[in-house]
């Protein structure tokens, strides 16, 4: 008996990862009701996957008419963003007062290909932070030849157009700063107060093509940017931004 359940759930895990294998582009990828893949946090609301074919997951929590996109490890050698919200995840699972109102769309892990080899770009050595349609677009090998040249932005582009966040918030390291472009500046205050971080309107260099200039800059959609530290330390992350990623759902 014990030998046929664990062969049913061998036969059930095999069905399973090649159902999620299943080649799809970027675009066709993004759907507005959950199917599979189960991913590490539950069943995932994408199959689209990056450049060497990791699957990139999306997780949705709630159903209420304002949504929030929250998203992390856009530069694969910051990886703290993916326990920070898988953390974030688990806590909107159990609370349910978090999600009135609110859509959550997260995406701990944009870019898995350089999360694996621990680069800040993606496997085609392209900065996915400067790929985006921003009107500053400014075309290289390290920004790619043109804006959406790579599977992993072009994902985050069709998940944007399908969900519509009324803001982003996007996790990186190591800058210890909440930046922000677009409307939320009060909002950006705020979080950086519980966070206790600085406010920084201006990270204090170019970012040509990033997502705060294309959908902070461009669209007017307020991008707020939590900087954390060199840390990986994803439980003392968690307890530093948990009132911050919170309040960052529910607005001011
Ligand atoms: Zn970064």
């Amino acid at each position: 008996m014990r030998t046929l359940m664990l062969a049913s759930v061998l036969l059930f895990a095999v069905s399973c990862a090649a159902g999620g294998g299943a080649a799809v582009t970027s675009n066709d990828a993004v759907s507005s009701t959950p199917k599979a893949p189960y991913g590490i946090w539950g069943e995932a609301v994408s199959t689209a996957t990056s450049v060497e074919g990791r699957t990139i997951e999306a997780y949705k929590l709630g159903d209420g008419p304002t949504t929030v996109l929250f998203v992390g490890v856009v530069h694969g050698s910051e990886p703290v963003g993916q326990g920070l919200l898988g953390r974030f995840i688990e806590e909107l699972k159990l609370n349910k007062a978090a999600l009135a109102g609110r859509t959550a769309i997260v995406v701990p892990v944009l870019n898995p290909d350089g999360l694996a080899a621990n680069t800040r770009t993606n496997a085609r050595g392209v900065d996915l932070n400067r790929n985006f349609p921003a009107g500053n677009f400014d075309a290289s090998a390290r920004r790619g030849p043109e804006p959406l040249s790579e599977p992993e932005s072009r994902f985050l582009h069709a998940l944007i157009g399908t969900w519509k966040p009324v803001r982003i918030v996007a996790v990186h390291q190591p800058l210890r700063c909440i930046n922000f472009d677009g409307p939320v500046g009060d909002l950006a205050a705020e979080m950086a107060r519980l966070s206790l971080f600085p406010l920084k309107s201006d990270i204090g260099f170019p970012t040509p093509g990033s997502l705060g200039s294309w959908a902070g800059g461009d669209l007017g959609i307020g991008v707020i940017t939590l900087e954390h530290t060199p840390s990986n330390d994803v439980l003392q992350a968690w307890i530093q931004h948990r009132e911050s990623l919170l309040l960052a759902l529910k607005g001011l």
